[in-house]
This record gives structure tokens, sequence and C-alpha cells, in this order.
């Protein structure tokens, strides 16, 4: 029998094997937005949470291919910054800033404060739409605290500059298998997991 389709909105190579790790378990067969033949179009992530983005990215792609689809928004906070940058993560420096301009502006504004109050997590929603309008939403949060210096070469963003909790590394200093064993979109995917179960 021929596998039930699901697209995801995502065109990060490394994101959709991750979900397609989980979708297997489930009987479903993963493809990208190119795949399903969803043109590139620009979805403005204008939605004050997680849950908004992610959701907005995922039912468009849904009525445009009818398909079962799957979207994440994923983004860091910062405690002494209320909660900044938050859903603004990719583009904190402005629209066109790279990781070096983002990590630029967020230690410049952490400066003086002290490591006990640079508490911080990375979040990751992943979002689920079906056809018939039910969706589910899952959610993983990796705590930790943000250091001025920048360490270790591995991963993209603000990895450099974040410790979880419990680790000395940084992000950017652990392995790729070991971050995703603990990072927040590996915990969002367990919840999607949880969550799928209780809903099949
Ligand atoms: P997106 O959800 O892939 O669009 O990610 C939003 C932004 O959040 C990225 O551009 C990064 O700045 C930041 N971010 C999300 N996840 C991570 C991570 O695992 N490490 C470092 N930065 C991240």
């Amino acid at each position: 029998m021929e596998k039930q389709i699901i697209v995801v909105a995502s065109g990060n190579k490394h994101k959709i094997e991750e979900i397609q790790t989980i979708m297997d378990r489930f009987g479903y067969r993963v493809v990208s937005r190119d795949e399903a033949g969803v043109p590139d179009f620009e979805i403005k992530e204008d939605g004050k949470t997680f849950e908004e983005n992610s959701f907005k990215k995922a039912n468009e792609i849904m009525k445009l291919c009818g398909q079962i689809t799957i979207a994440d928004d994923s983004g860091l906070e910062v405690d002494a910054l209320g909660g900044a940058p938050g859903v603004y993560s990719a583009r904190f420096a402005g629209e066109e800033a790279d990781d070096a301009a983002n990590n630029k502006k967020l230690t410049a504004l952490l400066e003086g404060v002290p490591e006990e109050k640079r508490s911080a997590r990375f979040v990751s929603v992943i979002t689920l739409v079906f056809p018939n309008g039910k969706v589910i939403s899952a959610r993983g949060e990796c705590p930790g605290h943000i250091i001025t210096e920048a360490r270790g070469k591995n991963g993209f963003g603000y990895d450099p500059h974040f410790v979880p909790d419990g680790f000395i590394k940084t992000f950017a200093e652990l392995t790729l298998s070991e971050k995703n064993k603990i990072s927040h979109r590996a915990l969002a995917l367990a919840d999607l997991e949880r969550k799928f179960n209780h809903v099949e």
C-alpha cells in the first residue's frame, strides 16, 4: 500500500531527516516542499509566538498541496532581555543580519550582566496541519545560559554562546549527535511523537 505522505515546510535537509525518522514509525513518508510541487514563495513570519509562526508556515503550504504538512519555528529566549530575541532570533540585528551580527548584538546587550542572570532557553515548536483542519502542536525547550566569549565551531546561530544546563561546553562545542540528544528540536519531536500516539 502507498504510504501517506507528509510535506515538510522546511528546506533544511537535516530537519527533514529528523522528522522522517519519527514519522517512519507511524508509516508516513516525508517529502520536501519541492517534491510536493509547492513553489518556493516567501511566507511572512509575522506571528508573536513560535506557535503562530509554525502554524502559519504549515497551513499555507497545506492549502497549496492538500497534504498533511509539518513546519517548525524556533529561537532563543533570554530572560535578562525579557525573552528577546524570541521569534525575531533569525533577524535580531536586522532583516539581512547573519549569525555573527546577531551574536554581536546579543553579547553587547548582555554586557555587565552577571552569569547567574544570563539564563536563556532555546525553544522549538513543531506544528502538523491536516487537510481536514486538525492541528497538532508540539513544543521543546532546552534551558541554559549565555556566555560572552564565543566557543566552538559546530552548529549554527547562537550555538557558540549557549551553554545548556548540566554541561560546561557550548552547543557549538558539542558534537551534532550530542546536541541532538538534548536540543529543543529533539524535545519537540519527542513531544510530537507522544501527541501523535494519542491522536492515531
Ligand atoms: P528557524 O526556526 O530555523 O527559522 O530558526 C530561527 C533562528 O533561531 C535561527 O536563525 C537561529 O538564529 C536561532 N536558532 C534556532 N535553533 C537554533 C539552534 O539550535 N542553535 C542556534 N541557533 C538556533
